[in-house]
């Protein structure tokens, strides 16, 4: 990556809303043309149409899927390269909450959901773009959207923290192994952000939605690492809520 997105390619999950939709809007300012996932078609066809009407000189299009698929992540990239001819950017951002329980009152049903979207469906968008266009062409940008349950074991989030937990192992090993291909791979850590996700946990008080970091703030944050000279790298970034939002 150079200094600018101006016309870099950049694929990101789960655009549909909160921290992805941000990243969408200020990634699409900066100049960079956007294929935007997420499972539900209708928010990504609304986001599309705002950003191309917005930024006329991108192109924002979507390419709704599961990221917990395979086929559908290998789809996504193979939908990009044949639109775009390359992938410059990954933003990783597609997650879910899972259920606040002890371990034990867990359904595995969840247990599968939580790690199969949260780090299965990451694992599987770095593979399709690592193989399809960034370690072929030398060069790319792949931004983990983690959390600070990655770095930090909160009781009762048992899966999504293992989920996050995993997650950044990976981003740091592969972040390693693809130093010597010019690709930069980044965990991005926040802690309470203002998003529709907190609309999916159900908690025993009310979390202060006002003091938790904004979406936008995340979106300066991914747009300052993503813009960065070619060669240096930001490794990670923690950013949190000054109060503690539960
Ligand atoms: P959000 O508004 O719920 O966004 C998550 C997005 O992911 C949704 O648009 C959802 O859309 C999409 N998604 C879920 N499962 C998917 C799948 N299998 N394939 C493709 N897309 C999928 O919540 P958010 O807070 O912005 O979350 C974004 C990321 O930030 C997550 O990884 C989350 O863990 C992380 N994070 C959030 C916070 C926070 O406090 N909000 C803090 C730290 C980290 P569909 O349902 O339409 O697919």
């Amino acid at each position: 990556m150079s200094g600018t997105l101006k016309n870099q390619v950049a694929i990101i999950t789960g655009a549909g809303s909160g921290i992805g939709a941000a990243a969408a809007r200020r990634l699409a300012a900066e100049g960079a043309h956007l294929v935007l996932n997420g499972r539900t078609q209708g928010k990504l066809q609304a986001l599309a149409e705002e950003l191309n009407r917005d930024y006329p000189g991108i192109k924002a299009s979507v390419a709704p899927g599961d990221v917990s698929d395979p086929q559908q992540a290998k789809a996504l990239v193979d939908q990009t390269m044949l639109v775009h001819g390359q992938v410059d950017v990954l933003v990783n951002n597609a997650g879910v909450a899972g259920k606040i329980a002890l371990m034990q009152e867990v359904p595995v049903e969840e247990v599968h959901r939580t790690i199969d979207i949260n780090l299965k469906g990451a694992i599987f968008m770095m593979q399709e773009v690592l193989r399809q266009s960034m370690v072929p062409r030398q060069r790319g940008a792949i931004l983990n959207i983690n959390s600070i349950a990655g770095k930090t074991a909160f009781p009762y989030w048992s899966l999504y923290v293992a989920s996050k937990h995993g997650l950044r192992a990976v981003t740091e090993a592969v972040a390693e192994e693809q130093r010597s291909n010019n690709i930069k791979v980044v965990g991005l850590y926040p802690g309470a952000v203002d998003t529709p996700l907190w609309e999916t946990i159900e908690l025993a008080h009310d979390p202060n939605r006002e003091g938790m970091v904004d979406p936008e703030t995340i979106a300066d944050m991914i747009v300052y690492i993503l813009c960065q000279p070619a060669k240096v790298v930001i490794p990670d970034v923690t950013i949190t809520p000054l109060k503690p939002a539960l």
